[in-house]
C-alpha cells in the first residue's frame, strides 16, 4: 500500500494496489493539498534503504515475527511494542478465525515490521508493515485518538482485510479502511489500551469527523474512497466507514439477540474471497451480510453506503449511551441495548 505522499504523486496506481493505509499525518486538517504534501513529504523517512540497528524476534501462532528498528528511540518500547503485536495478532487470529494468507493461499509462516521514528505515517504490504510512530504519540494521539498502539493494530489487521481478501476498487475504501478502524478501536478495547472511561470520547471524535468531512451529504462513502478522494475525504472513508462498521454491528447483533455480528462478516470474506481472483466489492459485502443475517440491508446500503445521505448512527446505536453504560444513572445498562453495548466493547472483562 502507498504512503499518502505517493498517493498524491501516483495517484493512478491506487487502485491497483491491494493495501490501505493509515495515514496519520495532519493531512486531513491541513487546508491544502499543497501543506498535505510538505508535511507528508517531510515526514518521509530518510532513506528506506538504511539497514536496521536492531532486530527483534519472537513467534505467536506459530508465526515468526521480525521487529526491525531503525531508530535508537523506539528501542525502549520494545516491550510493549511486543506486546502489543503479540496480542494483537492472536486476538485477529480468532477474528477472522486463521492466519492471513499469502497470495498463492498459504498461511503466513513469518511477517516483519519496519520501525521507524516519525509521527504515525503507516503502510502494510503483504508480511510487512512499515511505521513511523514515536512514544510521544500516546499522551498525544494523532486526531486525538491516533496513538502508536492503534496504528499498529490498524496495519497488522490490513494483514487479513487487504492482503488475504482484497477489494475490487477504492469503493471498497470505506470497508478497508472504516471497518478495519472500527475492529482496530474494538481490538485496543479489548487489550485495555483504552480505558472504559475513555472510550465514549474516543470513539465520537472519528464519528464527529465525519460528519464534519466537507463532503458530508455530497459525495457517498463509495465515491469517497475513489482515486486521490480518499485522501481528500480522509474522514469520509475512515470515519465514515468506522459509522457504518459499528452501525452494522450493532443492527445484527441487535435482531440476532446478539448471537451473530460482523465477526461473522470478516470470517466469511476470510473463507470466501482472496486477494487475486475472488475480489470483494460493496454488492458482495450487502450480499454476503444478508445471508448471514437473513436480513435485507439493501436500503441500508442504498442510502448510506452507495448513496449520499448521511447515516443517522444515533439512529442505531449512541456512543453516549457507552458513557451511561458505566455510569448507569441515566441509562439501563441491564437493557438489551446495555448488553449488547457491553459485548461489542468488552466492558464486562476485568
Ligand atoms: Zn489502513
Amino acid at each position: 500500500m502507498q504512503t499518502l505522499w505517493q498517493n498524491l504523486r501516483y495517484g493512478a496506481r491506487t487502485q491497483l494496489k491491494r493495501s490501505g493505509s493509515f495515514v496519520l499525518a495532519l493531512i486531513a486538517l491541513a487546508s491544502s493539498l499543497s501543506l498535505a504534501l510538505i508535511l507528508s513529504c517531510d515526514a518521509q523517512p530518510q532513506g528506506r534503504n538504511t539497514s536496521a540497528i536492531k532486530i527483534e524476534r519472537f513467534t505467536v501462532s506459530n508465526v515468526e515475527v521480525n521487529l526491525h528498528y531503525f531508530d535508537q528511540r523506539l528501542v525502549p518500547l520494545d516491550a510493549r511494542i511486543k506486546a502489543v503485536v503479540g496480542q494483537a495478532f492472536s486476538e485477529a487470529v480468532k477474528l477472522f478465525g486463521g492466519l492471513p494468507k499469502d497470495s498463492s493461499g498459504a498461511d503466513y509462516r513469518r511477517f516483519q515490521i519496519n520501525l521507524r521514528y516519525g509521527s504515525g505515517e503507516a503502510e502494510c504490504d503483504p508480511q510487512l508493515i512499515e511505521i513511523e510512530m514515536n512514544e510521544e504519540m500516546e499522551r498525544k494521539p494523532i486526531f486525538g485518538y491516533g496513538t502508536w498502539q492503534h496504528a499498529l493494530i490498524h496495519e497488522m489487521l490490513h494483514f487479513w482485510n487487504a492482503e488475504t481478501f482484497g477489494y475490487a476498487s477504492g469503493r471498497e475504501q470505506w470497508f478497508n479502511e472504516g471497518v478495519t478502524e472500527y475492529y482496530a478501536f474494538r481490538l485496543a478495547i479489548k487489550l485495555g489500551l483504552i480505558s472504559k472511561e475513555d472510550i465514549p470520547a474516543r470513539l465520537a471524535l472519528p464519528l464527529g469527523y465525519y460528519l464534519n468531512d466537507s463532503g458530508i451529504g455530497a459525495l457517498s462513502l463509495c465515491e469517497a474512497g475513489e482515486g486521490a478522494r480518499k485522501f481528500q475525504h480522509y474522514f469520509l472513508v475512515y470515519g465514515g466507514g468506522l459509522a457504518a462498521g459499528l452501525a452494522l454491528d450493532f443492527d445484527v447483533r441487535a435482531n440476532s439477540g446478539n448471537a451473530k455480528s460482523l465477526d461473522d462478516l470478516m470470517k466469511a470474506l476470510y473463507r470466501g474471497f482472496n486477494r487475486t481472483d475472488k475480489l470483494y466489492t460493496t454488492a458482495a459485502l450487502q450480499a454476503e451480510l444478508n445471508r448471514l443475517t437473513g436480513r435485507d440491508y439493501s436500503e441500508f446500503f442504498r442510502r448510506y453506503i452507495a448513496g449520499r445521505e448521511v447515516l443517522p448512527i444515533g439512529q442505531y446505536v449512541s456512543v453516549s449511551d457507552l458513557y451511561f453504560v458505566n455510569n448507569p444513572r441515566r441509562f439501563e445498562a441491564t437493557s438489551q441495548k446495555g448488553r449488547i453495548l457491553k459485548e461489542m466493547f468488552y466492558l464486562d472483562q476485568k
